[in-house]
């Protein structure tokens, strides 16, 4: 718009935002982290629309039932968490290990694949270390016993030869040559006795000291890896990690799953005070006058030799129940479009014969449809899914320097299921829960009683009696037809330079994406352009990498159709 250009946006929802929502001037149940302050270009855009930002204090305190897990132990596991996901990482940059070979096919392994391969060495190696420490003792203790036989058997023979000796000594007869060569043979085979029996006593007493060593150690000596509620805090931090990747740990690639991770920004994790709804407004009310139109799906997008036809649908007036009714939409022609579909959308709209009744709605066609590349891409990349649910109370009941809580699962199962509580939005008496994991999708199938009844009963485990529940919302980001889910993440068999295909402009099929110098390319330019947070490599899944793919393409437009004046 900046630019002069005349700017049309085709919003489904009827509201602005995406997967940004305050909800009700609440809380965040879309994007709430502003992940890294140093850096970040939601801080500049903060400070020009005021945005108060705040920082989350990252103190998480986790919850037993109603015990807090002792601070060392819960340090403890955090350390045994990082460690093993450290090997994880070893085990791809230092032996390459990455894939898995199932009937003859190289499977990539996931990250969830290499987590349990290292957790089941160390289970091995403490199963051998315990097995070895069983054996030492079992051997110093046969070996004990053996001594002390040879001990006792060497007590009588001293007994016999020391009473022929003294017999020999006490006799007054002169001793004949055959008989002091006797005597000479017993008083060597007596001295020999006593010092055999010296070690061998010397050697017991070695023994029985090695043996109450090991005994000692048994207590201490670990029988397993990790014990059964060690196993559910590490499960706790396991899911915080779904949570950050949006998806199963099953999912994600062991080798790409966190090639961002050199981009991320330092600093604190900040929140918007009044949530980041603001981002978003601002955005659209940015001095600029858009056009926008609320409530608009987008059905088609046709690329023509010299722009591209856009068909949308006004979603009030769609009967949901019915398939969209094309006679219904308007036909718009421009010279190029932004596509910011989210990926969820996009993958919807090539794959007809995966469309379930669900998300029947929400799909566009592409006219010609996406180049081969781009949809091997989309199908390649991942699109998770993570669930919130705002509890309005009507009193505070926790203690407010603490921001969040966690909720350790019982089960590796649902151990994304609640396991996070926080607190820190404008200081009202709301907290907002955590589904992340394969509990995300699982538990839209339930109703909101009933996920309601779970948090609350969880609270109360916590906290115990509760204040009145004044009123609750629960996300369901899969099942929304707009998302189709929540953020991207690189999937098993996926890599980055599939975000780099997403970004890639295509052009009308006459012409091809690469240089080749034909005719035809040279007039072809670019009409379908790509951004969102699926789109930009080093930075997806998140806000700041969403407003930063914009203005990539925004660039890539100007530049375009403008050309670059700077150029000589
Ligand atoms: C639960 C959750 C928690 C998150 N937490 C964080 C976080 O803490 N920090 C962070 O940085 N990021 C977070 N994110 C991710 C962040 O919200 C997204 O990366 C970002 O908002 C995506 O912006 P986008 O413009 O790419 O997509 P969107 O915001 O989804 O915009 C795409 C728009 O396309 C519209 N649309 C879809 N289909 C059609 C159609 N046919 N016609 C017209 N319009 C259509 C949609 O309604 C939507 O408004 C979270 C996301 C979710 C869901």
């Amino acid at each position: 718009k900046y630019f002069g250009f005349d700017v049309i946006i085709f919003e489904a929802r009827n509201r602005l935002g995406g997967r940004i929502w305050t909800y009700d001037q609440k809380a965040d149940v879309g994007a709430f982290v502003i992940t890294g302050l140093l850096g970040n270009p939601i801080r500049v855009l903060a400070k020009q629309i005021n945005l108060e930002l705040r920082p989350i204090n990252q103190k998480c305190p986790l919850y037993l039932k109603n015990s807090v897990v002792d601070k060392s132990k819960d340090e403890v596991l955090e350390n045994v968490f990082n460690t093993i996901l450290e090997s994880t990482s070893d085990m791809v940059k230092e032996k390459n290990l990455t894939t898995t070979n199932m009937d003859d096919l190289d499977r990539p392994l996931s990250l969830g694949d290499g987590l349990a391969i290292i957790i089941e060495l160390h289970e091995r190696q403490v199963r051998q270390e315990h097995l070895k420490h069983l054996n030492d003792i079992y051997f110093c203790q046969d070996i004990l016993s053996k001594s002390l036989d040879t001990l006792k058997e060497l007590e009588t023979t001293i007994e016999e030869l020391y009473d022929k000796h003294r017999e020999a000594l006490q006799s007054k007869i002169a001793r004949n040559p055959k008989q002091e060569y006797a005597f000479r043979v017993n008083r060597y085979d007596l001295n020999r006795a006593i010092e055999l029996y010296k070690a061998t006593k010397q050697k017991c007493e070695h023994l029985e000291k090695r043996l109450k060593d090991l005994e000692s150690k048994t207590k201490t000596t670990p029988i397993e890896y990790l014990s059964a509620i060690d196993r559910r805090i590490l499960d706790w931090h396991f899911a915080n990690l779904e949570f950050a990747t949006g998806t199963s740990l099953n999912n994600l690639s062991l080798q790409h799953w966190d090639m961002d991770d050199d981009y991320a920004f330092a600093g604190p994790q900040m929140y918007a005070k009044d949530g980041q709804n603001q981002v978003a407004l601002s955005l659209a009310n940015g001095g600029v006058d858009f056009e926008i139109k609320l409530n608009q799906m987008v059905q088609s997008i046709t690329l023509t030799s010299n722009g591209a036809e856009i068909q949308a649908i006004n979603v009030e007036k769609l009967d949901k129940t019915s398939n969209k009714k094309s006679s219904q939409s308007t036909s718009y022609n421009v010279d190029a479009v932004l596509c910011t579909l989210p990926l969820g959308v996009l993958k919807n709209s090539i794959n007809t014969t995966q469309r379930t009744e669900a998300n029947s709605l929400n799909w566009v066609q592409f006219k010609p449809p996406l180049p081969d590349y781009k949809c091997k891409a989309i199908n390649r990349l991942g699109f998770g899914n993570l669930n919130k649910v705002v509890l309005v109370f009507e009193k505070i009941f926790w203690d407010l320097n603490t921001h969040l809580f966690g909720n350790v699962s019982t089960m590796t199962k649902n151990r994304g299921e609640l396991f996070l509580f926080t607190s820190v939005q404008r200081q009202q008496p709301v907290l907002v829960a955590f589904i992340a994991g394969d509990a995300a999708d699982e538990l839209e199938q339930m109703n909101d009683e009933q996920i309601k009844s779970k948090c609350l009963s969880i609270l109360t485990e916590m906290f115990g009696q509760l204040p009145i529940l004044k009123s609750y919302f629960v996300t369901r980001w899969k099942s929304d037809p707009w998302s189709q889910g929540s953020y991207s993440y690189v999937a098993r068999g996926a890599t980055g330079d599939d975000f780099d295909y997403l970004a890639e402009p295509v052009l009308h099929p006459s012409g091809n994406n690469n240089n080749n110098n034909n005719n035809a390319s040279d007039q072809l330019i670019p009409r379908l352009f790509f951004a969102g947070e699926h789109t930009i490599r080093n930075y997806p899944s998140t806000v700041h990498g969403a407003l930063l793919s914009g203005l990539r393409e925004a660039a890539k437009i100007a530049n375009q159709f403008l050309g670059i004046p700077y150029l000589k």
